[in-house]
């Protein structure tokens, strides 16, 4: 019997997710094509089981490294694929232009190597600007050059615009970018007429202005909601990862007596204990403090003291039906990977991309 900690994928709902994507997409006047973000292993997903799942739907595939853009190429898939961080090294382009692949030129090294590379074929590319992230890309007072490069290049096919938000989820919003982005369009007419790929989730979900010809939903695919003031199901997003496991044990203490290392919980009144299989080694958030929500049998209750390497405590007191072998969910199906990650000062991509290879993996399509 293996120790009864694993991941549940359920792919219905991943589909699901990205029609939700679409629906909001078609709505447009001019719909985008939609970029299904699988960087990351598919935010811990898996890579080429989201793929498979996304084939007939994803107009095409947004992750960032090089060998996992080959293995999809190698499995079949024959949709776009953007690589979103571009190339490392010269040598990288004649990968590109062997696997049809799509890089990002984000800074003028990148171009210098575009221009020294002898291509197969010439390339996509899409020109990342920085509009106020401030991590990738060109800003005003590059263009000239970059310019410069463009037009002495002969290894570029098509040529789009992109750009990345750094506030789409929170209170400041878009519109200084878009005016950023408006200007730089100014100081490059002929620029006006490329397509563009600026919305992430929190833009296509809030900001129809951003949902231009390609559009690049990462976490909202996979039933995360960028939005710490409202909820995925209000989007109508469904989880996609639900983490389950189960009680191992119960202690039952007295009032004033602690749990776990350091101490760091005590007790203050009589308290069954339930210790769960999970820990930081599974990938549960070593920082989650006591008082952050987990599943019990399907009924909310909190979480007890430190998180261990491969335990943690949770209350039982009120849920006396509970005990061992009880069924726990971390998060997904019921409790929200949102809310685990609010208590524990994060975010659901950093749970999900966190959940450990020892962590076996199923999947289900049921619908
Ligand atoms: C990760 C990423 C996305 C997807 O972001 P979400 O917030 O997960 O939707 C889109 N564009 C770029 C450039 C990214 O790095």
């Amino acid at each position: 019997m293996p120790r009864p900690i694993l991941a549940r994928i359920d792919l219905a709902a991943l589909r699901h997710n990205y029609l939700v994507a679409k629906k909001i997409a078609t709505n447009q006047p001019h719909p985008p094509k939609i970029w299904a973000v699988v960087k990351a292993d598919a935010y811990g997903h898996g890579l080429l089981r989201v793929a498979a799942a996304l084939a007939d739907l994803a107009d095409g595939f947004a992750l960032l490294d090089l060998a996992e853009a080959v293995s999809l190429r190698d499995s079949g898939y024959r949709q776009p694929i953007l690589l979103l961080e571009g190339f490392f090294d010269v040598d990288d382009l004649a990968v590109c232009a062997d696997y049809a692949l799509t890089p990002v030129i984000h800074c003028l090294e990148q171009l210098q190597m575009l221009k020294a590379a002898a291509l197969s074929a010439p390339l996509p590319i899409y020109l990342k600007l920085n509009t106020g992230m401030n991590r990738l890309g060109f800003t005003p007072d590059q263009l000239p050059a970059v310019r410069n490069a463009l037009a002495q290049s002969s290894t570029i096919s098509v040529l789009t615009l992109m750009m990345h938000f750094a506030e789409a989820d929170g209170g400041r919003g878009i519109a200084w970018q878009l005016e950023s982005f408006q200007r730089m369009l100014r100081l490059w007419p002929e620029a006006a007429s490329f397509d563009v790929s600026m919305a992430n989730s929190a833009a296509l979900l809030r900001y129809p202005q951003t949902r231009h010809h390609w559009i690049r939903p990462g976490i909202a695919l996979y039933g995360g909601c960028p939005f710490a003031d409202t909820s995925a199901a209000s989007f109508n997003l469904k989880p996609v990862m639900t983490l389950h496991s189960r009680i191992l044990a119960v202690q039952t203490i007295a009032a004033g007596q602690r749990v776990g290392y350091g101490g760091t919980y005590r007790a203050e009144r009589p308290t069954r204990v339930g210790i769960v299989a999970c820990g930081y080694a599974d990938g549960y958030p070593r920082h989650a403090p006591t008082g952050t929500p987990i599943l019990i049998s399907g009924q909310r209750s909190i979480t007890l003291g430190q998180v261990s390497m491969d335990m943690m405590a949770c209350d039982l007191t009120d849920l006396p039906e509970a005990g061992v072998d009880s069924p726990v969910v971390l998060w997904g199906e019921g409790l929200p990977a949102d809310d685990v990650a609010a208590a524990a000062g994060t975010i659901s991509y950093e749970l999900f991309c966190a959940l450990a290879k020892r962590v076996p993996v199923i999947e289900d399509s049921r619908g």
